[in-house]
């Protein structure tokens, strides 16, 4: 173990975004590969926007990619209430004791005149910032203002001099506390600002590591100020970047899916989605792509987190969630891919489950993909309106249909077990070459009279998963079908 403490602190407007999801994720591997603690707080100080269904959504995505908090609003921990919400005590104080130092003041200028002062500095091309009109206010002056019902803001004193400090990824960064105004830490509404609030709940929750988004830089030096003027030790920081679309664009909407919960109903697995998201900064010291979240724990590393944007490549998810899907077990698959085969309305006997999992399994890119490929074992197949019909026509197929119709008609069972199958369709094969067909002849008429399509699951799978019964009465209907199509032409009447 080490004194290693991380957070994770998002903002519960929405579901969980991938860009917030990597955010947790790299503070995850951080923490556990040396050992620590990450901690989950929830900002919702924006109470317009914040809504508690999101706090629970963004929960529940984090523990379906596995990456548990170890301490938050919903196990607890020593150092709560972990929602900022319910820690305006904490932050009281801590504008008080600003105020008592001195490095704090109220502010009552008002809003209109502060647009006005920024205009003015506008115009004359000078950067806007607050001209500390309140900050030599007299202790009398101001509790005159506030006896006489003035409402004030707080205002933080910020100090001269540059803040350095050395960011793990991108290296030693400096502001200048020039282009710094004296900013609000606490509203005339009474909310406290985004920096101030984080201050001191990383203070508080005794945060070493935060790592987090490079739009949060200029944050840091403000923070940083604020945790000298409270006498406590500032954490390390590191930004990582952000997630761009292909065209380099912010990753939104319009790109497709962005949130986790988007990719979960898609049919993604976490456990490719962990893997994708780990691979999107961090590179691995050597050649592989694939990782577990134990691999990823023991492998990461901040020092090897790149600067640059990371470009969201959907084929490389796409890829990756294709691995992890090929290694499912058919029972795992089947009970993955149910939900999406019963919203089809594709109900499977429990003895086709687990052989239409492995019958679909090579072709999935994603789980919803399923019904595209299950539906076979169940729709309806009419030769007359199927697309494909003219390959039931080759020669020789409508031989083809009747060795196979006396093969499969003593099948001793509705299903045969997948090795079964195989035989049983070998032995097909075998007889049929015996009667001079070659292989193309065999298995192309065959797929179409069992499936009513050119591609599709390995015959033996359909063999397995059709059933007897389906299986006799789409050879019946293709036979039919070339009978009707090259029997004698009906005589015309004279
Ligand atoms: N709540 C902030 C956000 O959602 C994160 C704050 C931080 O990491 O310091 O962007």
């Amino acid at each position: 173990m080490t004194d290693v403490r991380v957070r994770f602190a998002p903002s519960p407007t929405g579901s969980l975004h991938v860009g917030s999801a990597r955010t947790a994720l790299y503070n995850f591997l951080y923490a556990r590969h040396v050992g620590g603690a990450m901690v989950l707080r929830i900002e919702d100080t924006d109470l317009k926007r914040s809504k508690s269904a999101h706090d629970t959504s963004i929960i529940n995505d984090l523990a379906w990619l596995g990456l548990r908090a170890d301490e938050g609003p919903d196990v607890g921990g020593p150092h709560g209430p972990y929602r900022q919400s319910e820690r305006a005590h904490l932050y009281e104080a801590a504008v008080q004791q600003l105020l008592a130092t001195g490095w704090a003041y109220p502010c009552f200028c008002p809003q209109e005149l502060l647009e006005e002062r920024k205009e003015q500095q506008l115009a004359a091309a000078r950067m806007p910032k607050y001209d500390r009109t309140c900050c030599g206010l007299s202790p009398t002056e101001v509790d005159g203002r506030f006896a006489a019902g003035e409402e004030a803001a707080i205002r933080f004193r910020v100090p001269d001099g540059d803040v350095t400090f050395a960011d793990i990824i991108h290296g030693p960064i400096t502001f200048s506390s020039d282009v710094i105004g004296d900013f609000i830490i606490k509203r005339t509404d009474g909310g406290y600002s985004y920096n101030f609030a984080v201050v001191v709940d990383d203070a508080g929750m005794e945060i070493t590591d935060v790592i987090r988004g490079e739009d949060h830089i200029t944050n840091t030096a403000r923070q940083m100020m604020l945790f000298a003027a409270l006498g406590k030790p500032a954490p390390r920081y590191g930004h990582h970047s952000l997630i761009l679309a292909p065209d380099g664009s912010k990753l939104s909407k319009r790109h497709g899916a962005t949130s986790i919960g988007d990719f979960r109903s898609l049919g993604y697995l976490s456990a490719a989605m962990v893997n994708y998201l780990a691979l999107l900064s961090w590179h691995p010291s050597d050649e592989r792509e694939k990782f577990d979240l134990e691999e990823l724990v023991q492998e990461f590393e901040l020092g090897r987190v790149s600067k640059s944007p990371a470009i969201f490549d959907i084929h490389k998810l796409n890829w990756l969630n294709g691995l992890y899907l090929r290694e499912l077990e058919p029972a795992t698959l089947y009970a993955a891919i149910e939900p999406y085969l019963r919203a089809r309305g594709i109900n499977l006997a429990l003895v086709q489950r687990e052989v239409v999992a492995e019958a679909v399994q090579a072709n999935l890119v994603v789980l919803g993909d399923a019904p595209q490929y299950a539906a076979v074992f169940v729709d309806e197949v009419d030769p007359a309106t199927c697309a494909h019909a003219e390959s039931l026509l080759e020669p020789g197929a409508d031989m083809l249909y009747q060795l196979a119709r006396e093969i499969f008609g003593n099948m001793a069972n509705e299903f045969l077990p997948v090795p079964e199958a195989r035989d049983t369709l070998k032995r097909l094969v075998e007889l049929a070459k015996e009667q001079g067909l070659k292989g193309k002849a065999v298995y192309h008429p065959l797929r179409v009279a069992l499936s009513g399509r050119e591609e599709g699951p390995e015959l033996f799978y359909l063999v397995a998963g059709l059933g007897k019964s389906r299986i006799l009465a789409r050879l019946k209907a293709a036979a039919e079908f070339v009978d009707r199509r090259t029997g004698p032409e009906p005589k015309a009447l004279v």
